[in-house]
């Protein structure tokens, strides 16, 4: 319990809520499915 700002739940994606994957980077916390669809909106060309 070092992270409390997101309730419950260590890794949830902010996006859709499901758990998985997910992408801490850039502040994003979102599952890399997600990820691949806003990454085109946020700059990012593809997710390697
Ligand atoms: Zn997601």
């Amino acid at each position: 319990m070092k992270d409390s700002s997101f309730g419950k739940g260590s890794r949830v994606c902010r996006r859709c809520g499901s758990h998985g994957p997910i992408i801490r980077r850039y502040g994003l916390m979102i599952c890399r499915r997600c990820f691949r669809e806003v990454a085109p909106k946020i700059g990012f060309k593809k997710y390697s």
